[in-house]
């Protein structure tokens, strides 16, 4: 059946203003596998509004051919709200501008409003408890409250994916490779889809406390089947992949085409959409333990001269970057060398060398400079247990860096 295509009005949050979503189905509604797809809930992240316009032609000439075989419901853009955001030239679409906070945390727990309304209800047919579990968090979802345009939003997209069996989050870093987040339990398929994306990491994590969109699809059935103590009496669950795509400045149309072929031949390969994928492609890496990532922090306020190219593998002990002190007189003195501590990929850093910039105070430039360096560990999970030494940086630290470092894009422009 033909495409549709809907509009879905936020709450007003001001005399005169309205904004809304746009929802494109594909496939007959209930069919599946069910594939969810939103770009740019970090609103300034561009590469993926990019992407997902290329996979949405791949899918229209899909669905001409009468290929869609499961369900499949995309939103071009998830974030309006950010997409509003300007402030002095720079779009702000980190953070929601009413104190709302990071678009991409604290999202509803599914969890106990689906258990509640799953009281006695699960037997001995697995068939019938995974629909029973879907309809539960799907009912969870619908009760979210919508008092406001950010509830609006969250309860809205969030009661599109909830049912689905994979859902992309397509987002971007600040100057970065490629690379996805996904619950350890789902190492197959995201390293599936790493070998489709040839994405050079793949981060695995337990359950994220600060619940980014991709956990609130995919932690709920996880939970549900631990408490009830359901394995095979539960099959089903979600899939759900935050996709980084690159860095910021990588909004390329060759880059957006290719990443939607690949992301179309996972659809593919999961029966999404019929045709052949081809052979199994090998990821282009092993999966490491988001918990093995690594950030080094700079010991002060200063602009970072960087040694290494992103995509660099690094040894413990090497010189990854000077900071330059400007407040020093002599020039001589003013550099403080920035070692790496861990042996691996450096896959994501801040912003470029040139865009670094001193910022206003003490204190916003630690923030600014303190994070920048991202080292994925190369041991494989899960014998990597990384922590960081003395640095008083908590253990999710990848999640925690990509929050701080949104504050580049109140600078000079991050990321
Ligand atoms: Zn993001």
């Amino acid at each position: 059946m033909p495409r549709t295509t809907e509009e879905i009005a936020l709450a007003n949050p001001s005399p005169g203003t309205r904004r809304s979503l746009k929802v494109h189905r594909y496939g007959r509604p209930g069919a599946r596998p069910r594939a969810y797809f939103h770009a740019a809930l970090h609103a300034d992240e561009w590469p993926g509004l990019l992407t997902l316009n290329h996979l949405i032609g791949l899918l229209d000439a899909a669905d001409a051919e009468g290929r869609i075989a499961g369900e499949i419901v995309l939103l071009p853009y998830a974030n309006p709200i950010g997409l509003s955001q300007h402030h002095h030239g720079y779009n702000t679409g980190r953070f929601a501008a009413d104190g709302g906070g990071n678009f991409n945390r604290h999202w509803p727990d599914l969890t106990d409003a689906a258990m509640e309304k799953l009281d006695g209800k699960l037997g001995n047919d697995p068939a019938a408890n995974e629909e029973l579990v879907r309809a539960a968090l799907k009912a969870a979802a619908g009760d979210l409250p919508r008092r406001t345009e950010l509830e609006t939003l969250k309860a809205t997209l969030l009661s599109l994916s909830t049912g689905a069996d994979m859902v992309f989050d397509v987002h971007c870093d600040s100057v970065s490779m490629m690379h996805l987040y996904a619950h350890k339990s789902h190492c197959d398929e995201a390293m599936a889809l790493a070998g489709d994306l040839q994405s050079p990491a793949v981060l695995l994590e337990d359950d994220a406390d600060d619940v980014p969109f991709d956990s609130a699809n995919a932690a709920p059935w996880i939970r549900i089947k631990r408490r009830l103590g359901l394995n095979e009496a539960l099959p089903g669950g979600c899939f759900a992949v935050t996709v980084e795509l690159r860095g910021h400045n990588d909004v390329l149309d060759d880059l957006a085409r290719s990443d939607a072929a690949g992301l179309f031949r996972f659809l593919m390969r999961r029966g999404v959409v019929a045709g052949d994928p081809g052979p199994l492609v090998e990821a282009p890496c092993a999966a490491t333990p988001l918990a093995g990532v690594d950030v080094l922090q700079a010991p002060g306020p200063g602009i970072v001269a960087w040694r290494h190219e992103i995509g660099t593998r690094v040894e413990v002990g090497e010189l990854m970057a000077e900071l330059v002190d400007i407040e020093a007189d002599d020039p001589a003195g003013a550099r403080t060398p920035i070692h790496a501590r861990a042996s691996g990929l450096f896959f994501a850093r801040m912003g470029s060398q040139a865009r670094q910039r001193p910022a206003s105070s003490l204190q916003k430039a630690f923030r600014c400079m303190s994070e920048g360096l991202f080292i994925c560990l190369s041991r494989p999970y899960p014998a990597a247990r990384f922590r960081n030494r003395g640095t008083g940086v908590p253990r999710r630290i990848c999640r925690l860096t990509r929050e701080s470092s949104s504050i580049m894009a109140f600078g000079p422009r991050h990321p």
